[in-house]
């Protein structure tokens, strides 16, 4: 199978981490978001472990939370001992009502509001990682507010194209997030940052994409970072002890993708960043990476119920499913690869080729296009395989669909994690 807590039991079944999914689906209802707390564990212990070994003792990995959010991730992410980033307040309340440690969060976004600064300081952020000189002028300034003297990361664009898909490619000059090394505005807000007395200028953040299946694009924005952080020793005296080199690890979603071993991918890197810091005469500083989709990805599934298998005759087949694109939007987005089979019967020949269609008034409505299933039946459990990241936080409640619950399963236990939305909680807010 895919991934390796993937299984079918001796009733024919698909099992997660030894648990039946069709006795899951009649449990708690369908559409199900699923999630393997083991798994996550696991992948935070390879970066924690990997990254300590062959990077130092301060380098270590922060789990990019966007990826998927809730109370208890939180919590799973706290008891590892791991850091998070944060990208927006909702985020950050979520994770400080689940009482994550603040001084181990970092603040990101390209946009954060006065408001925004008010709060994390408020509840004593670990953090900023500041985009750009107006967002540095307000965090200073707030932090003089407060009589604290505020950590700050810059992020910065090292102008690397990992050739990953243009929705996901951020290190570029022209994204839109950060500040550009090589038109020398990056070392004028350092110069800037370093003259002003309410922020403490520690590291400097990039983060050139997602989807990476090996260190090389890691190793090259390094290296500009690194040549970087030279650059600025010698014009300013200051020596940066933090690079973050973001996220982006890939995940195999589908067969063809490649397996990643993150371990020999970070030794690698570990190698190379060790090189490059001997041939420039620097320290090496703590490095941070922030994975998101590699901590929760292969964790996840979702369980739909179908209603109907549809063929248009002389064209092509539909299966419709009781869920779509309000709980995984990604296909719609950036048209994602995922694997789908039927939970009930998974061993059947897959003869029947499909486009998995939700329930949503939207055409492109989509979840997967011709995809290889035994032809399915109304009744039928259909998985959708490696859905643990940015299917839940991404989800809407678009055509008022409530958002499924999310339920965990750990050392042949089940639990909710996240409650299934009611038809109230959609009202809730209504006058
Ligand atoms: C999205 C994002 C990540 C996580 O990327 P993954 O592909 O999920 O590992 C990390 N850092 C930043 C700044 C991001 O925007």
């Amino acid at each position: 199978m895919l991934h390796k807590n993937l299984s079918i039991n001796e009733a024919g079944h698909l099992t997660l981490a030894g648990m039946d999914t069709v006795e899951l689906a009649k449990k708690y209802g369908t559409p199900l978001y699923l999630m393997d707390e083991n798994r996550i564990r696991e992948n935070c212990r390879i970066y924690i472990d990997a990254m300590r070994k062959y990077m130092g003792e301060g380098s270590r990995p922060i789990f990019a939370s966007k990826a998927c959010c809730f109370k208890r991730m939180y919590a799973i992410i706290a008891e590892m001992g791991m850091g998070t980033d944060i990208v927006s307040p909702g985020e950050l309340y979520t994770a400080n009502a689940a009482g994550f440690p603040m001084e181990k969060a970092f603040f990101h976004g390209n946009n954060k509001t006065d408001a925004d600064i008010e709060y994390a300081i408020n509840v004593g952020i670990g953090y900023f990682i500041v985009d750009n000189r107006e967002e540095l002028e307000a965090v200073n300034a707030c932090a003089l507010r407060h009589g604290v003297r505020q950590k700050i990361l810059l992020r910065l664009t090292p102008g690397i194209d990992p050739h990953t898909q243009k929705k996901i490619s951020t290190g570029k000059v022209d994204s839109k997030f950060g500040t550009a090394i090589e038109t020398g505005q990056a070392l004028e807000l350092c110069k800037y940052a370093l003259s002003l007395s309410g922020v403490d200028l520690e590291g400097f953040h990039c983060h050139i994409g997602s989807q990476i299946f090996d260190y090389y694009p890691f190793r090259d924005a390094a290296e500009i970072m690194l040549r970087f952080i030279r650059t600025l020793l010698d014009a300013c005296g200051h020596e940066i002890r933090i690079l973050n080199l973001g996220g982006g690890f890939g995940v195999r979603y589908v067969e063809r993708d490649p397996v990643v071993d993150y371990e020999s991918n970070i030794r690698g890197l570990a190698g190379e960043i060790q090189r490059i810091c001997s041939e420039l005469s620097i320290q090496q500083p703590d490095i941070l990476m922030e994975p998101g989709r590699s901590i929760v990805a292969d964790s996840g599934m979702t369980l739909y119920t179908v209603g109907s298998a549809k063929t248009i005759t002389g064209y092509k087949s539909y299966v419709s499913i009781d869920g779509g694109m309000t709980d995984n939007i990604r296909y719609a987005l950036y048209e994602s690869d995922y694997t789908a089979l039927l939970a009930n019967r998974p061993a059947d020949t897959a003869d029947f080729c499909a486009t998995i269609a939700g329930r949503c008034c939207e055409s492109g409505d989509i979840i997967q296009e011709d995809v290889m299933l035994p032809r399915p039946m109304r009744g039928d459990t259909l998985a959708v395989l490696v859905t643990g990241a940015y299917n839940y936080s991404m989800a809407s409640n678009y055509n008022r669909i409530p958002r499924p619950p999310v339920v965990m399963v750990r050392d042949g236990k089940d639990y909710i994690a996240v409650r299934k939305e009611s038809y109230e909680d959609l009202c809730r807010n209504d006058m």
